[in-house]
C-alpha cells in the first residue's frame, strides 16, 4: 500500500470534523471548569494518517497538577457522603450520553489515534459500557455484620472511597482506558485527577465533558493533559492528600510509579504491558483458531496488551495454519481508518514504526521467514504492512518483547508440556489464548498458565463485568466486574461491644 492513495475527504466530512475538533475541549479541567495552563504552554496532537497536527492542547504545569489535586482534595468528603443512587445515576446518564455522541467519540479516537471507525465504535461501546456496569454496580457494594465467633463483639465492616486517585492513562484505548477508571471511581465516591496520553487526550477531555453534563459536581473529575507527565505525577504523588494511582501503561513506567507510590505507601493498581502466547493444538477447530489470532492479534492493529504476542501452533497443523493466517493477513486493507473498508489503520507513530522494522530485521537476521508483510508502506502517515514471520529463534526479540503492532511471529511445539511451558517463558502474564476443541484440555491448560486472562476458543475477551488484570510484570489489581470497584475502596471494621 502507498499512504498517499488516502482519498481526500468530502468537504461534508471535513466540515463535520472541524466542527467537532472545535467543539472539543483543549483545555485542563479543575475544579469544573475549562482552563488554559498556568504558563500558556501547549503541546500538539497529530493524526498518525496524514502527520497533520489536528489540535492544540494545553499542557499542565507543576502548579496546574497542584490546583487539580487541591479540587479533588476538596471535593472529597462531601462526594463521599453523596449517596450511592446520585451517583449511580450519574453514571447511567453519562453512558446515555456516550450513546448519543458515539460518533462524535469514534470520529475523534479515530482522528487521533488512527483505528478503523467501525473499531472506534467498538470501543465506544465498549468503553461506555463501564459507566452502565458500575452504576448498576455501585449499590450492590455491601458490608457485613456478624457476630465475631465467641460472641464478644459485633462486627461492622464497610468499605469507604480510598480517597482522591491519580488516573493515568494510555494512548490505545483513549476512551475505555479512561472509563475503565473513572466509572468505578465515581461509582465508588472517589475524586479524580485524570491524566490521558499526550498522543490522545482529545477523546478523554470529550468524555470529561460528558461527565460534567451528567451532572458530576466540580472538582469531582479534573483533567490535566501535559506533554511533561512527570511534570504533574510527581507533585501529585508526593502530595499527602493523594490516597491512590490506578495506571495503564507500560511496565516501566508502572515500576516507576510504584517507587514514586512506595513513599505514601499508595494504593496502587498497574495495568501494564504483556506478551500474550496463542496456543493452537492439534485438536483445534482451525478455522476458529484463525480467526481468533486475528481478533487476538490485529484488533487495534496489534496495540493493544492484551494483543497475541506469540502464535505457539501445534507442528502438525503449523503448516496449514500458517498458511490460513497469512492469506488472511495479506488481503487486510490499510489505509485511513476514515475511509470505508479499511482494516488497518496507522501505527501510533513514527517510533512504532521503526519498531516494527527492527523486530522483523532482527527476527529474519536469526532466520526467520517473513511469509507476508515485513515492510512499512510508502508515502504519509504511519503504516505498516500485517506481517507473519515463522520458523522464529528462540531468542528473536520479536518473541521477548511486547510488539505492539501488526507482526505475528509463529512457533511451533510438540506436546502440551512444551506449549505451555513456552507460553509461561515470559515476565508478562496479561493475556492468553488457547485454542483446542478438547474442553477438559482446554481447563487444564487455564490452570498451568501464568496469565490473569485466558480466551479458550476465543480471541478477545475483555468485558466491562469481567475482572480484567494481570500477574507478574503485567500488573496488580483488577479493572471491570464487581473487582473494579473493590479497587477504589478500602475496608473498614467496627467492632461494636454487644449490648
Ligand atoms: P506509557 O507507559 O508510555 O504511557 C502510559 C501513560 O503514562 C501515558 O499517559 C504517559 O503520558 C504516562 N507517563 C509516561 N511517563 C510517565 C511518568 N514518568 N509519570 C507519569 N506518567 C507517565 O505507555 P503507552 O505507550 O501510552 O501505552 C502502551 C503500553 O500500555 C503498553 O505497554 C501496553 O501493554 C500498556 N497497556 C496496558 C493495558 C492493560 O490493561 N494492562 C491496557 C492498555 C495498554
Amino acid at each position: 500500500m502507498n499512504s498517499s492513495d488516502q482519498t481526500p475527504l468530502t468537504q461534508g466530512v471535513q466540515d463535520r470534523i472541524d466542527a467537532l475538533l472545535a467543539a472539543t475541549p483543549k483545555g485542563l479541567l479543575i475544579d469544573g471548569v475549562w482552563g488554559e495552563s498556568s504558563d500558556g504552554s501547549t503541546f500538539e496532537v497529530e493524526n498518525p494518517a496524514t502527520q497533520e497536527v489536528i489540535a492544540t492542547m494545553s499542557s499542565a504545569t507543576e502548579e496546574d497538577a497542584r490546583a487539580a489535586m487541591d479540587a479533588a482534595a476538596a471535593a472529597q468528603e462531601p462526594w463521599a457522603r453523596t449517596p450511592v443512587r446520585e451517583r449511580a445515576e450519574i453514571l447511567r446518564r453519562a453512558f446515555d450520553l456516550v450513546q448519543e455522541r458515539a460518533e462524535e467519540l469514534a470520529l475523534l479516537m479515530t482522528l487521533e489515534m488512527g483505528k478503523p471507525l467501525a473499531q472506534s465504535r467498538g470501543e465506544v461501546a465498549y468503553g461506555g459500557e463501564f459507566l452502565r456496569w458500575f452504576s448498576e454496580e455501585a449499590v450492590r457494594d455491601y458490608g457485613r455484620y456478624a457476630q465475631t465467633p465467641e460472641g464478644s463483639l459485633r462486627m461492622l465492616v464497610t468499605r469507604k472511597p480510598v480517597g482522591p486517585c491519580l488516573l493515568i492513562t494510555p494512548w490505545n484505548f483513549p476512551l475505555a482506558m479512561a472509563t475503565r477508571k473513572v466509572a468505578p471511581a465515581v461509582a465508588a465516591g472517589c475524586t479524580m485527577v485524570l491524566k490521558p496520553a499526550a498522543l490522545t487526550p482529545l477523546t478523554a477531555q470529550y468524555f470529561a465533558q460528558i461527565m460534567l453534563d451528567a451532572g458530576l459536581p466540580d472538582g469531582v473529575l479534573n483533567v490535566v493533559s501535559t506533554n511533561n507527565a512527570s511534570a504533574i505525577s510527581e507533585p501529585i504523588m508526593r502530595d499527602p492528600r493523594l490516597r491512590k494511582v490506578s495506571f495503564t501503561g507500560s511496565t516501566p513506567v508502572g515500576k516507576h510509579l510504584m517507587k514514586l507510590a512506595a513513599e505514601n505507601v499508595l494504593r496502587t493498581s498497574m495495568e501494564l504491558g504483556g506478551n500474550g502466547p496463542l496456543i493452537v493444538f492439534e485438536d483445534a477447530d482451525l478455522d476458529k483458531a484463525v480467526a481468533g489470532a486475528m481478533a487476538a492479534k490485529m484488533r487495534n492493529m496489534g496495540e493493544a496488551c492484551t494483543a497475541a504476542n506469540r502464535l505457539l501452533v501445534h507442528e502438525s497443523v503449523a503448516d496449514e495454519f500458517v498458511a490460513r493466517l497469512a492469506e488472511k493477513m495479506s488481503v487486510l486493507t490499510l489505509g485511513s481508518g476514515l475511509e470505508d473498508g479499511v482494516d488497518v489503520g496507522p501505527l501510533i507513530d513514527a517510533r512504532a514504526c521503526e519498531s516494527m522494522e527492527s523486530l522483523v530485521a532482527d527476527a529474519v537476521g536469526g532466520g526467520a521467514q517473513v511469509v507476508t508483510g515485513g515492510r512499512r508502506a510508502e508515502g504519509a502517515g504511519y503504516f505498516f504492512e500485517p506481517t507473519v514471520l515463522r520458523d522464529v529463534a528462540s531468542d528473536a526479540r520479536v518473541l521477548r518483547e511486547e510488539i505492539f503492532g501488526p507482526v505475528a511471529p509463529v512457533i511451533t511445539f510438540r506436546d502440551e508440556a512444551e506449549a505451555v511451558a513456552l507460553a509461561n517463558s515470559t515476565e508478562y502474564g496479561l493475556a492468553s489464548y488457547v485454542f483446542t476443541e478438547n474442553i477438559s484440555r482446554g481447563l487444564r491448560i487455564g490452570d498451568r498458565v501464568e496469565f490473569g486472562l485466558m480466551g479458550l476458543n476465543v480471541g478477545v475477551i475483555s468485558n466491562a463485568a469481567a475482572p480484567f488484570g494481570g500477574v507478574k510484570q503485567s500488573g496488580l489489581g483488577r479493572e471491570g466486574g464487581a473487582e473494579g470497584i473493590a479497587e477504589y475502596t478500602s475496608t473498614q471494621y467496627i467492632g461494636v461491644e454487644n449490648p
